[in-house]
Parts: structure tokens; C-alpha cells; sequence
């Protein structure tokens, strides 16, 4: 058996960047610590923060007066900042600042009084936090090419400012946009290039293994955007795709009659649960090589601020 280890592991320098803001205020301030939101969409990442003290809430009002706040990765919108600032909480924000970035495209389209199609899951904190940038009047939240049908932007507007979740997959993102062109042939698609790179690269990186591999494991927890992402560029590769949270979900069957293993992981997942998979897959099969690969984001670093 041969195991080809996708060359993106490890944290995304946003995910570095708002583990590492939690560290730093946990070393600073120590407790109470709370977090506005899973920090990051790992469980092994929350879990670890919960053990040492750390509370996440869904909710503002469970943050007593005056107490200290984080804001996950997938930032939030204007209002939670208000409601915060109202209560006195102290605010450390954790937002990915590729995310920020986006929300600085929302303020300059609604500024300018440019519809916006805001791309992503209706559902998803980042979408809830990016939406809260544009104007109400102007947004317009879409999930699939199929939505793009019953878009109403009134009278054929000259720009239309199109804006996505950071994390969607690069394919479908650019169905979206050719039904979007198609649908407003005389307006003119504002699109930047907010698809992160470590979406990109992910994606990249899985469509490789499936031209190798006869199976690809994602290591992901379930509510990771751009862990279910990598499933079904690995799945619409023709391969068959699975995805764990850790080892304990990995069915070692499903191994079996295998012979090249692709593992890759999202953005937000420790390297040893990736490990974790490797060590038990080499006790249960003999004679196993692994291949790895240089990753090609091992110098990207986003510069953390002072708390
Ligand atoms: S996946 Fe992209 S947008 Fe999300 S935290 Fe990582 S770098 Fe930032």
C-alpha cells in the first residue's frame, strides 16, 4: 500500500493566526477568556481551548459586563461589535484577515450603492458576519447556480458587486459566475479574488491525490466549510472521498483492496490527527510507503496584533 500525503497540511495562517490570538490572551490575561463562536470549525481545536477554561458562547448576553471577548476566524458582523462595545466587553478580534478583507469589499459596494450577491451558506458564521457589511437593501445572499435563476435585482443595474465565502469550492464558484453572466449579460461582474489561497491550494491539492489515488481520506470535522469542500472535489474527481473527524471514525474496510491512500485535511485541523490516521493505517497493513510533499504554504504568516 502507498499513502500520498496531500502537500497542504497543516493550519491556514488564518486558523494559526486566531489559535494563536486565543494563546496569547489565555498567556496575557488568563481567565475568564470567552470566545464569541468556535474559534476555528475543529472540535479537537475547541475542545483543547475548553479544557483549559476557555468558554465559547453563541450568545453576547452569556458574557458577564466588562469581561474579555474573542471573535472567531470567520469574523462577525457590525452589530455583534455594537452589542459588545455596549457591554462593556473588551473585544479581541480573531477575524482571518483574508476574511476582513472581504468585509472591506461589502462596506466599498455599499458605499457606492452597488447591488451585492453575496455567494456562500446562508447559515455559515462567515456569511452571517459578511452580510452584516452590506447594506440590506443591496444584498442579495445566493448558495448554487440554481438560485441565480430566481435573482431579482430589479431594472439591469451596470455593476453588480459579487462577493464570496472564503472557503467555497473554486468549481462551483465558477458556475455561479458564468450563470451570473449569462442571466446579466449588460452588467458588469465586480469580482475579486476572495476564494482564500488556502481554499485553492486545498482543492488543488486533493484533485492531484485523485489522479493517483484509489481512495482519499479528508481528516475534517463536520462543520468545517472547507474540510466538506475537499469531500466533494475528491468525490466529483470520481474517487471515493471520506471524511473523519479523527481516526476513530475511520473505517478500515473501506482500506481494503486498496492500494494508493490519499489523506489530506482542511485548513482548521492539527497535524496529528492526520498523524494519527498514518500510524494506524501503517499497524494494520504492512509494508507501507508514505509520500510527502513540500507545502507550498509554509511561509505564509499573517502578523499577529497586540492584545
Ligand atoms: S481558510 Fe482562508 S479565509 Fe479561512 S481562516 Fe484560513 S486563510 Fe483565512
Amino acid at each position: 500500500m502507498e499513502i500520498y500525503l496531500a502537500k497542504t497540511q497543516g493550519f491556514c495562517a488564518g486558523v494559526s493566526f486566531a489559535i494563536d490570538i486565543v494563546e496569547k490572551a489565555l498567556k496575557k490575561y488568563g481567565m475568564p477568556i470567552y470566545v464569541f463562536h468556535d474559534i476555528v470549525h475543529n472540535t479537537h481545536v475547541v475542545n483543547d481551548f475548553r479544557s483549559r477554561g476557555v468558554v465559547f458562547v453563541e450568545d453576547l448576553g452569556a458574557v458577564p459586563e466588562g469581561d474579555r471577548v474573542i471573535f472567531s476566524a470567520h469574523g462577525v458582523p457590525p452589530e455583534i461589535v455594537e452589542e459588545a462595545k455596549k457591554r462593556n466587553l473588551k473585544i479581541i478580534d480573531a477575524t482571518c484577515p483574508l476574511v476582513a478583507k472581504v468585509h472591506k469589499e461589502a462596506i466599498q459596494y455599499s458605499q457606492a450603492g452597488i447591488p451585492v450577491v453575496l455567494i456562500g451558506h446562508k447559515n455559515h458564521q462567515e456569511i452571517i458576519g459578511t452580510s452584516g457589511y452590506v447594506n440590506p437593501k443591496l444584498l442579495h445572499i445566493i448558495q448554487d447556480a440554481k438560485d441565480v435563476e430566481s435573482l431579482q435585482l430589479g431594472p439591469a443595474p451596470s455593476k453588480i458587486g459579487v462577493i464570496t465565502q472564503t472557503t467555497l469550492s473554486v468549481d462551483e464558484t465558477r458556475q455561479i459566475m458564468d450563470s451570473l453572466k449569462k442571466k446579466f449579460p449588460d452588467s458588469q461582474l465586480l469580482l475579486k479574488a476572495d476564494l482564500c489561497y488556502a481554499t485553492q491550494n486545498r482543492q488543488d491539492a486533493v484533485k492531484e491525490l485523485a489522479q493517483i489515488c484509489d481512495l482519499i481520506i479528508v481528516c475534517g470535522s463536520r462543520n468545517s466549510s472547507n474540510s466538506n469542500r475537499l469531500r466533494e472535489t475528491g468525490s466529483s474527481s470520481g474517487v471515493e472521498t471520506v471524511i473523519i473527524d479523527s481516526v476513530n471514525e475511520l473505517d478500515m474496510e473501506i482500506l481494503e483492496n486498496k492500494n494508493k491512500i490519499g489523506i489530506t485535511s482542511g485548513a482548521s485541523v492539527p497535524r496529528f490527527i492526520v498523524e494519527d490516521v498514518v500510524e494506524t493505517i501503517r499497524n494494520v497493513f504492512t509494508d507501507v510507503k508514505i509520500h510527502s510533499f513540500e507545502n507550498p504554504e509554509k511561509d505564509i504568516i499573517f502578523k499577529l496584533p497586540e492584545i
